[in-house]
């Protein structure tokens, strides 16, 4: 039996789906895969996402490629849901809908000053830096010497290693034209990273803490002290997990390295809960309220505060998932029991879970995904998919479109020792899989 199951999104999750289904294949049962992507290009936060200066993570694309290789996949990018198609469509259509749409919006602080001018959240920064055509033209000054990010993950560090490096060492990367050349004739020197809580609560992971001390151009600072009280605090909780045991010696690699006497510095502070920004019309000061840990793990304040002088400040304090064309959402999620929404509808990734998990987390999540739906699937329907539902001329990059953006973009960045340059504007980029 051939089933029809429509993927919307074409990020990690979405491919990791594709590719479940894929796997799920036997001799009487088959799948005709439609993925779905509102982006004229395709691959989500690897391309959108990941930090221009990690580029062995983006590999993962060249498993993305190959699952799109197969004859049963077919890519319709440039088409957008509430728009272009409804989910109600697909779902008339399709045996099951899979929405793989992750979560863009970043969570707000809820405090006075967030919306000055250069407070951004690190869901408009990182997009910006990544070429993202519907990000181009965030505001981003850079003409003071200290930034704050805050924020104790992955991304707040990917965003201050944006800001602390030395910016020729972005030149070999595909980092958007724009950001590059901004980031050139950036002032900013101290890039200062505030978690809320103790070193032991971060949520960096390890191999991206131990390669701070690798920066060649920029010294980074944790207070071995923190970094002593944390562990002693661990350890009298019981015995450390190996996550936190690693966590916690990367960081006093950090802390105890030779620093090279540069004048970029990356500053790592925990136990600090933003409590407003200051600023005439513009970020000025971020005033923090200084924590302690008690003794059960809890965060309390200490009532003394303290204050940073800054140009910039960027909160990467997790993502929701914003209003999703009537599916339901709850606490940043779409509203789901184990990846099923409703029937045929289901939902994997971010959008299931909440942003957490590095790429290689949504495999096992969409495999078990893709298990609940085959075992739901009844009788197939007939139709033709998406084709049905689109309005004539509506252009659409498909695969063969894709791979000749991917070929022009690879091209572009050739001669300039680059992985490629990333086409940023809308039109251009559907031109480019016409062409
Ligand atoms: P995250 O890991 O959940 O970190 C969010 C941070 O924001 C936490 O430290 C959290 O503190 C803090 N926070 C939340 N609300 C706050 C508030 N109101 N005020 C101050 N701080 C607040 O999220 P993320 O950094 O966005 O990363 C998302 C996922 O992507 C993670 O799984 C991450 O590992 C992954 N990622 C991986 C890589 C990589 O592998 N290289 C790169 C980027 C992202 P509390 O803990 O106190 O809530």
């Amino acid at each position: 039996m051939l089933f029809r199951i429509a993927i919307v999104g074409a990020g990690p999750a979405g491919y990791f789906t594709a590719h479940a289904l894929q796997n799920a294949q036997t001799d009487e049962l088959t799948f005709q895969i439609d993925m779905i992507e509102r982006l004229p290009t395709p691959w989500g936060l690897v391309r959108s996402g990941v930090a221009p200066d990690h580029p062995k993570i983006k590999t993962v694309a060249k498993v993305f490629e190959k699952i799109a290789k197969e004859p049963n996949f077919r890519l319709f990018a440039n088409v957008e849901i509430g728009k272009d198609v409804s989910i109600k469509e697909l779902r008339d259509k399709y045996d099951a809908v899979v929405l793989s749409t992750g979560s863009t919006i970043g969570k707000k602080l809820g405090i006075a000053g967030e919306d000055l001018a250069n407070s951004l959240s690190a869901a408009q920064f990182v997009p910006w830096y990544n070429a993202h055509p519907d990000y181009t033209e965030v505001e981003v000054d850079l003409s003071s010497d200290t930034a704050v990010v805050i924020g104790a993950g992955n991304v707040a560090m990917d965003v201050a290693r944006m800001l602390a490096l030395n910016p020729a060492e972005l030149d070999p990367t595909d980092t958007a034209t724009h950001a590059l050349a901004k980031l050139h004739e950036s002032k900013i020197r101290t890039v200062i990273i505030c978690g809320r809580r103790g070193p032991e609560h971060a949520s960096f992971t390890s191999p991206e803490l131990r390669d701070l001390p690798k920066l060649e151009h920029t010294d980074v600072y944790i207070d071995l002290n923190e970094i002593e009280k944390a562990q002693a605090r661990a350890e009298a909780s019981g015995e450390i997990d190996k996550e936190l045991r690693n966590n916690l010696a990367a960081m006093r690699l950090i802390a105890e390295h030779e620093k090279k006497g540069v004048a970029r510095k990356l500053e790592i502070k925990f136990l600090a809960t933003p409590l407003e920004i200051k600023g005439n019309g513009k970020v000025e000061e971020v005033i923090f309220g200084i924590n302690q840990v008690e003794s059960d793990d809890k965060i309390i304040s200490t009532g003394k505060t303290f204050s940073i002088k800054c140009g910039l400040v960027i909160s990467a304090i997790g993502y929701e998932v914003g209003d999703f064309a009537g599916v339901p959402v709850e606490s940043g999620r779409i509203t789901n029991i184990g990846g099923k929404v409703e029937h045929n509808l289901y939902v994997v990734g971010w959008a299931k879970r909440g942003p957490n998990g590095v790429i290689g987390t949504n495999k096992s999540d969409a495999s078990d995904v893709v298990d609940l739906l085959i075992s739901e699937l009844k009788d197939p329907k007939e139709s033709n998919g998406i084709t049905d539902l689109l309005k004539s001329g509506h252009e659409i990059i498909d695969q063969a479109g894709w791979e000749k953006i991917n070929a022009s973009e690879i091209l572009s960045g050739e001669p300039h020792g680059k992985p490629r340059i990333k086409e940023v504007d809308w039109k251009r980029l559907i031109s480019l899989g016409r062409a």
